[in-house]
């Protein structure tokens, strides 16, 4: 595949634009893969990606069945941080963001990666001393974050009401090389990589079965037909319950909507990200120069992705509290996904009852900034039967030996 450079681009602006060639291709499904991966996702395609790379496995299809990022890879509102509490959390988030600082450079794709900084406000003592806490603790895990104070807070964002109505802001947890990235660009950089490599993207191809002989894994049913595959990586975030069912086991997973809303844009007024999850809502600004705003998730369990009105006046409201200027900007658009939730809060990278056949879910409402990490773990656990580093406490077995890993702060509200 010819590489975009800005020589690529004079060349093209030359010949009138006719020498582009197809990011990906569209192939038709084989009869047989050595692994296929079932959501061509972030999580997918980066697993993909990394058991091509890493580990040199390229008969790969990725089966998605809609299109390529158009689950919650495509709908989040794209915070990349890794000031997480537990040591295997800090260990994957940061691995997934170092990944992230070169990855418009390895994949030959302007992902946006804006290292502007992300801060979670304190409002209230308790969650003063969290912060403080989870600061130390990053400091132990080689991850830099620090506990600022309200001036800095003030002096970083401007636009923030320190003194709110409910909740003053008494500091903030701060990550300077935090930050945000293009979320469709991840998905296509990462398909157009998989596809270079050999692999098969293959869109409008929902799996219906897998089918399996003597407790091991032989192959999916399709809407395009039965495939046979060695190895199945199920990375469909808020479908995991129901490929597990297909596969024959359960997850200790539930569904919800998770939504988020974008107004008009207006120009440069905030170049951090922030999080306030006492009042419960969090805000960026996006390159067009639109303010993203993201909210929580459904209290009961479903499969909708949409939006639901009560979420959009708590989340609107908890936004104007800390930034006033709000109250004076039309609201444009607003949608849901599909999240994933475990009870501890943590993923699951994993091997199955089913021989053959390795889980990556539960990411829930904060799995974007996890997708190069979570793609590197999958891929060695997929490629050598056993988890690495980075998963081996990630595994199904925690739920069973109350091994939990407990990010309930780090991953509740916040995304
Ligand atoms: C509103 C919102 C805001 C969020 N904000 C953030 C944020 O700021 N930062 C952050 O880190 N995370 C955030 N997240 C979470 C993040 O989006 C997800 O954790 C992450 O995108 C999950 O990626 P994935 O690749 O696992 O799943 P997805 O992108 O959902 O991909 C799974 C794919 O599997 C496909 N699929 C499902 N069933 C089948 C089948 N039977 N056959 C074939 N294909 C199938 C789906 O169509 C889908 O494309 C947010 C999520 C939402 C909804």
């Amino acid at each position: 595949m010819k590489r975009y450079s800005a020589f690529a681009i004079a060349r093209e602006a030359l010949r009138n634009h006719t020498g582009w060639e197809r990011a990906w291709s569209s192939p038709e499904p084989r009869r047989r893969y050595d692994a296929i991966i079932v959501g061509a996702g972030g999580h997918g395609l980066a697993t993909a990606y990394y058991l091509g790379k890493n580990h040199g496995v390229r008969n790969v299809a990725i089966l998605e069945k809609g299109w390529l990022g158009g689950g919650n890879t495509g709908r989040n509102t794209t915070i990349i941080r890794s000031n997480y509490l537990q040591d295997p959390s800090a260990a994957i988030y940061e691995k997934a963001r170092s990944l992230y600082e070169t990855l418009s450079q390895e994949l030959n794709y302007n992902i946006m990666f804006s290292p502007r900084g992300v801060m979670m406000l304190a409002q209230t003592e308790h969650e003063v001393r969290g912060y403080r806490r989870t600061a130390q603790a990053n400091a132990l895990q080689g991850v830099d974050t620090e506990f600022i104070g309200p001036k800095r807070v003030k002096e970083l964002c401007p636009i923030i009401r320190l003194e709110g109505p409910r909740y003053p802001v008494l500091g903030a947890l701060w990550q300077p090389r935090a930050g945000t990235a293009r979320h469709d660009a991840v998905a296509w950089g990462y398909a157009r990589a998989c596809s270079d490599m050999g692999m098969h993207v293959i869109q409008n191809c929902e799996v219906t079965g897998v089918r399996r002989e003597g407790g091991r894994v032989t192959g999916v049913d399709t809407t395009r037909g039965p495939i046979d595959c060695d190895k199945l990586g199920i990375v469909v975030a808020g479908h995991s319950g129901r490929l597990a069912e297909m596969a024959g086991f359960r997850l200790p997973i539930e569904s919800v909507a998770l939504q988020a809303l974008v107004s008009e844009p207006i120009k440069p007024v905030m170049d951090v990200v922030v999080m306030a999850n006492t009042v419960h809502g969090y805000m960026s600004q996006s390159d067009k120069g639109e303010m993203v705003i993201g909210g929580g998730a459904d209290g009961y369990n479903n499969y909708t992705q949409r939006g639901s009105f009560h979420h959009v006046e708590e989340t609107v409201r908890a936004l104007i509290e800390t930034f006033p200027m709000l109250s004076r900007l039309k609201m444009l658009r607003w949608w849901g996904g599909i999240v994933d939730m475990t009870g501890d809060r943590s993923p699951i990278i994993s091997k199955t009852p089913v021989e053959g056949v390795f889980i990556n879910c539960g990411w829930g409402t904060g799995g974007f900034k996890a997708i190069p990490g979570s793609g590197w773990a999958m891929a060695e656990l997929m490629a050598r039967g056993e988890p690495g580093p980075l998963a081996a406490e990630f595994s199904l077995d925690r739920f069973r030996e109350g091994r939990f890993i407990d990010e309930s702060v780090a991953a509740g509200v916040a995304h």
